[in-house]
């Protein structure tokens, strides 16, 4: 069971603590996931100038926000761009490469509040690396939905749970569910048994295997075929769940660039320092 190190500012607009992969070395047990970034709620200001990430680029995997509370608005050198509000997901490929802007949308930034998110990078084989970058704007209403014996409900992005399977467009089988347990319920949860599978905790606590996880906590599960058995603590609970086949190709990383080998690295910074990735007009 781990968390993050600690706080710190991704710009000025993104307050996060870093959970994959974080402290610890999950890399090989979190793939396909490379990182996890964990905006816990926290209250902004009202303000006329959105506060946010500047322009910088991505290439070789896909980032994955789910906005909770607040909104995000977005502007990439496809010259696609939107808001993300809560209960939505942006799903977007950035493959080849994008050069964006994260913001505090403007009427939420003027009007301040709560603000609660995640980030998440979701790496891509090397077959899919380059291909066009895609955005998938992944709207609450289109979610899944499976509601449970108990009483809770799992709300899902990506991925089949029963007969419901969320929207999201996946280059390698992912399950990224948003599950709301009733106080003590018990939830049987079927991840295919070849998938990495974690749990992180939004609000109260959850216990499996035995080992309790407390809130802003991520679990990594060994699973071998049964459901993911998870229980509520006494005030209910919500976590995510992240499970996905593994990628096991080898990582080269840079900053914002995620390839498979130290050669591809190089390219993306000439690409990106020739001006490649294009321009935000
Ligand atoms: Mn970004």
């Amino acid at each position: 069971m781990t968390r993050g190190a600690g706080f710190h500012w991704v710009g000025d607009g993104f307050y996060v603590t870093q959970v994959i992969p974080g402290p610890y070395d999950l890399t090989r047990a979190a793939d396909p996931f490379l990182m996890m970034d964990y905006h816990a709620p926290y209250h902004y200001a009202p303000t006329d100038t959105p506060r946010g990430v500047g322009v910088h680029p991505h290439r070789g995997f896909e980032t994955v926000t789910l906005a909770f509370e607040g909104s995000v608005a977005h502007h990439d050198s496809t010259g696609a761009g939107g808001v993300i509000h809560p209960g939505d997901v942006q799903w977007m490929t950035a493959a080849s490469g994008v050069l964006h802007q994260e913001y505090h949308e403007a009427e939420w930034a003027r009007r301040g509040g709560t603000f609660h998110m995640m980030q998440l990078w979701v790496n891509l084989p090397a077959a899919h690396k380059m291909d066009p970058p895609r955005y998938q704007a992944l709207t609450a209403d289109r979610m899944g939905r499976v509601d449970l014996p108990g009483g809770g409900v799992v709300t899902l992005v990506a991925g089949s749970l029963g007969d419901a399977t969320g929207p999201a467009q996946t280059v390698t089988p992912i399950e990224l569910w948003d599950v709301r347990l009733t106080p003590s319920e018990t939830a049987e949860l079927a991840v295919p048994v070849s998938h990495h599978a974690m749990v992180f905790v939004l609000d109260g606590q959850v216990t499996a295997a035995g080992s309790t996880i407390a809130a802003q906590h991520l679990a990594l599960f060994d699973h071998d075929g049964a459901a993911l058995v998870l229980t509520a603590g006494g005030e209910g609970c919500r976590f995510v769940v992240l499970a996905g086949e593994p990628i096991d190709e080898p990582i080269a990383s840079y900053g914002p660039f995620v390839m498979n080998t130290r050669d591809e690295l190089i390219q993306a910074v000439d690409d990106f320092n020739a001006g490649r990735f294009g321009r935000i007009g």
